[in-house]
């Protein structure tokens, strides 16, 4: 298996099954415990491995909304009659594909008139600073990860030691958001849920567009990623994160989206439904299942942690 295959086999087996034993992996790929270790190993092989830093097609998905990420990094463009909305903006390297997605599509990166975030790490909210200096525009955060993006990754709760690795530049928020409110541009109106637990801040979407006369509702549900070396139960990384898991687990799982998407473009397959969508439109990207079967994957996914840390036989 070429090494990239190979690396990203290995992520998603660390991704879906805690539980596997180091043994049933291949020798060479570092344990999740190594990944944990080590910060600089866990983001160059998550940034080879899940294509990170490559340039890919932007396209439009359904109504106002457009892809305008990296082949592994999602970025969102909400194009309104006032400007446009940006979530996401990838590693800091990446602001520059970003800028070249959006003027490729026709519009100018210097309309984004808000820019939102799913959570405060480097491969989502690398590039804030860059695309607000271009733009001027409002940013608006979820309180409790206000400080991690001001401060560039200094005080979140797991990488903050290691924030030369996993910081990124900082920049003013404009905005701090509550649970529930919305952010609204135009026609869109974003709704705001705090899904905290991967960040202190981690923040889910969902807005209503509509296409050829439908309209859809359109979830971006964050928050319930564990990266390796964070602790749930024992020692936990923040006090109160097991908490917050379970109720974002509940929020998420009380979302019915008709089409969902996520921060990283594997999680939701975007890859072969962008495929699919040249030929059957919009129906490509309707997915309630898999939105169910992605929210429950992680609960069990977490699950299997907390009995490990809690030396539960599984
Ligand atoms: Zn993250």
């Amino acid at each position: 298996m070429p090494g990239k295959a190979l690396a990203l086999a290995l992520m998603v087996a660390l991704a879906l099954a805690p539980k596997l034993q180091a043994q049933e992996l291949p020798s060479q790929p570092p344990t999740r415990e190594d990944l944990a270790a080590d910060a600089r190993l866990f983001v160059n092989i998550s940034r080879n491995a899940l294509d990170w830093d490559e340039p890919t097609e932007p396209f439009r998905m359904v109504g106002p909304l457009y892809f305008v990420g990296t082949k592994g990094l999602s970025s969102f463009l909400f194009v309104t009659s006032e400007g446009h909305i940006l979530l996401n903006t990838a590693m800091p390297e990446t602001g520059g594909l970003i800028v070249r997605s959006i003027r490729k599509l026709g519009f100018d990166p210097q309309d984004i008139a808000i820019i939102i975030n799913s959570h405060a790490h480097p491969d989502h909210a690398g590039a804030i600073a860059e695309l607000k200096e271009l733009s001027g525009a409002q940013l608006a955060i979820m309180e409790g990860d206000v400080a991690a993006i001001e401060d560039g990754g200094r005080s979140d709760f797991h990488y903050g030691a290691d924030w030369q690795v996993m910081g990124f530049p900082p920049a003013r928020v404009d905005r701090v958001l509550r649970s529930g409110d919305t952010v609204t541009l135009g026609d869109v109106v974003l709704k705001a849920y705090k899904t905290p637990g991967h960040t202190r801040g981690s923040t889910s979407w969902v807005t209503q567009l509509s296409d050829g006369g439908k309209v859809y509702t359109v979830a971006f549900p964050d928050g319930v990623g564990i990266n390796p070396g964070y602790r749930l139960v024992r020692e936990p990384s923040y006090p109160g994160i097991e908490g917050d898991y379970r109720k974002t687990h509940q929020t998420l799982e009380l979302l019915q989206p008709d089409i969902w998407a996520a921060h990283h473009t594997q999680h939701f397959d975007m890859e072969r439904k962008r495929q699919r969508a040249e030929t059957e439109g919009v129906a490509a990207w309707i997915d309630t299942d898999g939105y169910r079967k992605f929210i429950a994957g992680r609960r069990s996914a977490f699950e299997a942690l907390v009995n490990a840390e809690l030396g539960v036989e599984q």
